[in-house]
């Protein structure tokens, strides 16, 4: 494959590791110091977002994603808990905001909201049908002022960004700094969780595992450890819920039972509130 980059353990800078499996002629290695989970060598970012930017929400799939009420509930299951973490509002970016629906949900319960996106698609739907505040491009780009922002949300970024120390670091900068604990602002990130039984399991068969463009597998634990380098000292896990549009005995048990993988740390997705 063309166009490899090998990097250092972005959480420790070791560059030692062992192989745990090959999928599409790449390979996910674990740091042998923090035990990151991560493509290594890795497509070298030039390829990477220009791959990623048009493909992720071409037209005629944001019309289906708009539509879709699976994504209204999950939704507001992340917006809901949000607020059960950080009960005032204010400026609040979500990056990687996609066609809008959380912000738009967000702007609907009071919060001043803000987002970035890749996709010129996705930017375009969010501007024209929601009359949000949101601008295309990466976070480099926006260069918003420092110490601005309450909350700023992340879900299923975080595995795509190539940059990732440069990444936390602008967004330690512009997210309100830690002290007086009621204004502190709050920094919220989802990713898959590499770490998850399904991910145990199934190893390179898990659907997730798309070394392309999902470049490391955190966990429960390496996720906090990478956050805690960038200033975050007060983490805490949160307790992602499945959501369904038929509710019913069977989906009640299969939430029962999201929950308890949730609770051990074993569910499909992490998702940490730091600040
Ligand atoms: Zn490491």
């Amino acid at each position: 494959m063309n166009n490899l980059e090998h990097i250092n353990c972005p959480i420790c800078e070791g560059d030692e590791t062992e192989l745990l499996f090959n999928k599409h002629s790449l390979s996910v290695v674990a740091c042998k110091q923090c035990r990151l989970r991560y493509v290594n060598p890795r497509v070298s970012r030039h390829t990477l977002e220009e791959n990623y930017v048009e493909t992720y929400y071409p037209p005629e799939k944001v019309k289906r994603i708009h539509t879709d009420t699976m994504e209204w509930l999950q939704m507001a299951e992340r917006l809901a808990e949000l607020e059960a973490q950080l009960p005032s509002k204010g400026h609040l970016l979500d990056v990687g905001c996609g066609i809008g629906t959380f912000l738009h949900l967000a702007q609907e319960n009071g919060w001043q909201p803000y987002g970035i996106d890749p996709s010129r698609s996705g930017i375009a739907f969010a501007q024209e049908i929601h009359q949000l505040d949101v601008r295309c491009g990466d976070i480099f780009d926006a260069n918003f002022p420092t110490a601005h922002f309450d909350a700023i949300t992340a879900y299923h970024v975080l595995e795509h960004i190539s940059e990732l120390n440069p990444f936390l670091a602008e967004i330690r900068r512009i997210l309100k700094p830690p002290g007086d604990e009621k204004k502190a602002g709050k920094l919220v990130i989802e990713v898959p969780n590499g770490g998850s039984l399904q991910s145990r399991l199934q190893k390179a068969d898990w659907p997730y595992v798309h070394p392309q463009d999902h470049l490391y597998y955190f966990s429960a634990r390496s996720l906090p450890k990478l956050l805690r380098k960038h200033g975050f000292h007060h983490i805490t896990l949160g307790r992602p819920r499945r959501v369904s549009p038929k509710i019913g005995l069977r989906f009640a048990l299969r939430q029962a039972a999201t929950a308890m993988l949730v609770r051990f740390h074993l569910g499909t997705v992490i998702r940490v509130y730091a600040s």
